[in-house]
C-alpha cells in the first residue's frame, strides 16, 4: 500500500479503539494508547512509511506468498468471525485445498518481532531513569509502533499473499494500491509541506467538507459504516495465541480473497487494465471494503494487545514495589 493509505489506516485504527464499546478495564488500557498516539500523530505518516522508504525489506518481510497445492499439508487457521476476508474465504473452493508458503517470506515473524520490541521498549522506559543510556526514547517506540502498522496493513493487501506475479505485466498490484491512495487523498485534506494530514478537532484526518455528498456514497464511507457496526473482538480468533498466529491467519485469508477477486485461470499475463474488474466473484468496491476495514481492525487489535500486555506488566511491577 502507499504512503497516505498506511497513515490513514493507522489513524482509523485509533479512531476504532476510541469509538468502540470496551469493558471498563479495557477502556482504561485503550485510552492510554490513544493518548500516547495522539501525542505522536505528526510522525505517523513518516513512521508508517519507514518500512518502504528506509528499511526496504519488501521482498520477504512485507509478504507471505501462498500457492494452491494438493501435496502440501498446511491447514487454514481461523479468524474472528467478524472479519470480511474470513467470511469470503470460508466460501472459497481453495479453502478445501492446502497451500505452499514461499520459504523466504516472513511477514508474520516481522510483526511478532516488532510487537515484542515495542513491549520491551516500554518496559525498559519504565525501569530506567529518564536519560538513561539504555532506555529507548518515546520517539523510537512510536516509530516501531507505526512500522508495525505498516506490516499489518501489507498482510491485508491480497496480492502480498498470492504467489502470482501481479506486480509484473500491467502492474495491477501498484495500480490498485494507487486507486486506494487517490481515494484517501481526494476525501481528506493533506498538508503537503509537512507530509501529513490536516486534523479535525478530535485529532483525526480532516475530511474535505466541500465534497461531503460524494463521500457519502464512497468506499471509505462504507468502511466507516462497516466498522461502526462491527463488534471489537480482542481475541486473536480460535486457537491463535499470538501476533504470529494471527498474522499468519490474516495472510491465509488475504490469499483466498485474492483468488476470489482474480480467479485461478488468471495471472499477470492475461489480466489487463480493462478486464481486471470483471473476472472474479467479488466487485472491486467489496474487495476494497474488505481489505481496508479488516486492516483497520487488525491494527487496532494488535496495538491494543501490545499496549495491554505492557500495562498489565506495569501494574504488577507497581504492586511489587
Ligand atoms: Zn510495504
Amino acid at each position: 500500500m502507499k504512503k497516505f493509505t498506511h497513515a490513514w489506516l493507522a489513524f482509523m485504527a485509533i479512531k476504532r479503539l476510541e469509538e468502540t464499546n470496551l469493558s471498563e478495564t479495557d477502556r482504561r488500557y485503550a485510552n492510554k494508547l490513544i493518548r500516547w498516539f495522539k501525542n505522536h500523530k505528526d510522525d505517523v505518516t513518516q513512521g508508517a512509511w519507514y518500512p518502504d522508504s528506509v528499511i526496504k525489506d519488501m521482498a520477504n518481510s512485507h509478504v507471505l506468498k501462498l500457492t494452491p497445492s494438493d501435496e502440501a499439508e498446511n491447514k487454514f487457521k481461523r479468524l474472528p468471525s467478524s472479519y470480511l476476508n474470513y467470511r469470503y474465504g470460508k466460501k472459497s473452493p481453495l479453502k478445501k485445498k492446502s497451500f505452499l508458503i514461499e520459504k523466504s517470506d516472513n511477514l508474520p515473524d516481522r510483526c511478532e518481532s516488532i510487537a515484542q520490541s515495542v513491549i520491551d521498549g516500554l518496559k525498559m522506559q519504565e525501569e530506567e531513569d529518564k536519560g538513561s543510556p539504555v532506555s529507548p526514547t518515546d520517539n523510537q517506540i512510536a516509530l516501531l509502533l507505526f512500522m508495525l502498522s505498516h506490516y499489518i496493513a501489507d498482510a491485508h493487501m491480497p496480492f502480498h499473499c498470492d504467489s502470482r506475479r501481479f506486480s509484473e505485466g500491467k502492474d495491477l498490484h501498484g495500480y490498485i494500491e494507487g486507486k486506494w491512495d487517490d481515494m484517501i487523498r481526494r476525501y481528506y485534506l493533506i498538508d503537503e509541506d509537512n507530509e501529513r494530514f490536516f486534523y479535525n478537532p478530535k485529532g483525526y484526518p480532516l475530511r474535505d467538507s466541500s465534497i461531503d455528498q460524494e463521500y457519502q456514497s464512497s468506499v471509505l464511507k462504507t468502511v466507516d459504516d462497516e466498522l461502526h457496526d462491527r463488534k471489537f473482538i480482542k481475541s486473536w480468533g480460535a486457537k491463535n495465541s499470538n501476533v504470529w498466529d494471527f498474522m499468519s491467519a490474516i495472510c491465509q485469508y488475504s490469499y483466498l480473497l485474492s483468488y476470489r477477486f482474480i480467479p485461478e485461470q488468471y495471472d499477470h499475463t492475461n489480466v489487463t487494465l480493462t478486464n481486471w474488474q470483471s473476472l472474479g466473484l467479488i466487485s472491486f468496491d467489496d474487495f476494497s471494503v474488505a481489505v481496508l476495514s479488516d486492516a483497520i481492525d487488525s491494527i487496532a487489535r494488535v496495538w491494543f494487545r501490545v499496549w495491554r500486555r505492557y500495562l498489565k506488566w506495569e501494574r504488577k511491577q507497581r504492586a511489587k514495589k
